[in-house]
């Protein structure tokens, strides 16, 4: 099939490279430049595992390619998909200002029948304005189908290519069936393509997030409960992973969510909630708890030195939101950071992937480093921030010798806390002694 994605971040780039290596015709579109000439020179303008194969391997053979020209694009194919982003606006809504104004070209170019995909998370009702946009702009026959996105940054690939489940919202049987069609080689295996109304695949995006996120939530409260009361989160952790009911995904207590999506999405479904004369409770509560928990964790830090942190140097390990990306985006080490600058501290930091966009962030106020122990020179601690694998079995004789003090603050768990201590570390970590 002739297949247009709109939108070259994390989740077009990934979704056009996989429909292309399953035999369709991708033209990959976006507004940024310098992006589509990176991509067109085989540059990936993000870390994502796997993801430069596919990209070589399609454009070499043709089927996928990178333009900015929307008009050629939307002529040439048969399906769109909208995959730009939905940021938060200050309200907390999504701001659907990148996919209307998508919506509006896809009218104005469009020459015959399109089948036009809402790929990005988008909140209940906007299949049907994007379906009104397009029809101002129109006469051509089109259909609007809502098919939100599952993948996991870091793991996205894997995850396109193996879904656990494909939704599909459709109000025309006939427009679903062509989604079912592209996505049968993805689907081999017995995953479900679920089929259901576009108001209710729309929300299921945001259900999933929001749940998820709420374990984490969930974890960090008893966590911060096991602190005072002297009990092991990671132990109460294994103890609930191992009950089938609950399953052990999502339960890792630490300095909460961030990335592009958990704290968004759920900021807009609580909005959803206000809109539509219903408090989302529990959901307030899961982002307030995920708000406090960098602050407990910085407050850790303080106390731990008395009254400030004027004149000392803290080395930073992990700044992206999660390992295996390079994606900054409302990553906790932004707040761990800014708050350890405000209060007086020097923050020399390292991160696998994402430096280039941590510069972006903090520019010359941190140093860099260029490996995890060049941090960690003269510095009176280490804040752990993102569980980087490379961070788990480092020399820790090397850390301590380049360290001034040795002291770790553990914002993933990613250390036993006996072990630690035998090794001569001051070592605190999330809800365990
Ligand atoms: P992104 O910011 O990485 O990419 C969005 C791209 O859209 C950018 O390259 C931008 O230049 C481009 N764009 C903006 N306006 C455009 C226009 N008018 N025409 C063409 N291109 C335009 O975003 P992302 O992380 O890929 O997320 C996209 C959507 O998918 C969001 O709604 C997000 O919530 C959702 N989603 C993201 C993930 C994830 O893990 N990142 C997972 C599932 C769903």
């Amino acid at each position: 099939m002739n297949v247009c994605v709109i939108g070259t971040g994390y989740v077009g780039l990934v979704a056009g490279a996989c429909l292309a290596e399953s035999g369709n015709d991708v033209v990959c579109v976006d507004i940024d430049e310098a992006k589509i000439e990176k991509l067109r020179q085989g540059v990936i303008p993000i870390y994502e595992p796997g993801l430069p194969e596919l990209v070589e391997r399609n454009s070499r053979d043709e089927r996928l390619t990178f333009t900015t020209d929307m008009e050629a694009a939307v002529k040439k194919s048969f399906i769109l998909f909208i995959a730009v982003g939905t940021p938060t606006t200050p309200s907390g809504a999504a701001d659907l200002t990148y996919v209307f104004s998508v919506a509006k070209d896809i009218g104005r170019y469009m020459d015959r029948y399109k089948l036009i995909v809402t790929k990005s998370t988008v909140p209940v009702g906007t299949a049907e304005r994007v379906r009104d946009l397009i029809a101002l702009e129109t006469k051509q026959p089109f259909d609007v189908v809502s098919n939100p996105e599952f993948l996991k940054q870091g793991a996205a690939v894997e995850d396109f290519m193996k879904p656990d489940r494909v939704v599909v919202g459709a109000d025309d049987v006939r427009a679903g069936e062509i989604l079912r069609e592209l996505y049968g080689p993805f689907v081999r295996t017995g995953s479900p393509v679920l089929m259901m109304d576009i108001r209710t695949a729309e929300m299921v995006k945001y259900a999933a997030n929001a749940f998820l996120a709420s374990r984490i939530s969930f974890m960090n409260e008893l966590a911060n409960l096991a602190e005072e009361v002297g009990a092991d989160i990671e132990m109460i952790r294994k103890g609930l992973a191992s009950d089938g009911r609950i399953g052990p995904a999502f339960l890792f207590a630490g300095l909460g969510f961030g990335g592009s999506c958990f704290p968004k999405d759920t900021r807009a479904l609580i909005q959803t909630g206000s809109e539509n004369n219903y408090r989302m409770r529990i959901l307030e509560a899961v982002e307030t708890v995920n708000l406090d928990q960098v602050d407990r964790f910085v407050g850790k830090i303080r106390r731990h030195f008395g009254k400030d942190l004027k004149g000392k140097r803290i080395a930073v390990w992990g700044l992206s939101f999660k390992p295996r990306t390079n994606d900054m985006r409302d990553a906790p080490a932004i707040r761990v950071i800014e708050t350890l600058l405000a209060e007086g501290a020097s923050v020399a930091a390292y991160d696998p992937e994402a430096m280039e966009d941590a510069r972006t962030i903090f520019g010359d106020r941190i140093q860099y480093a260029s490996n995890n122990y060049g941090c960690l020179e003269g510095a009176n601690a280490l804040a752990v921030v993102t569980e980087w694998q490379v961070f788990r079995n480092p020399n820790f004789e090397r850390m301590k010798s380049s360290m001034q003090q040795p002291i770790v603050f553990d914002g993933r768990n990613i250390f036993d806390p006996a072990h630690m201590r035998q090794l001569g570390f001051t070592y605190y970590s999330i809800g365990r002694k």
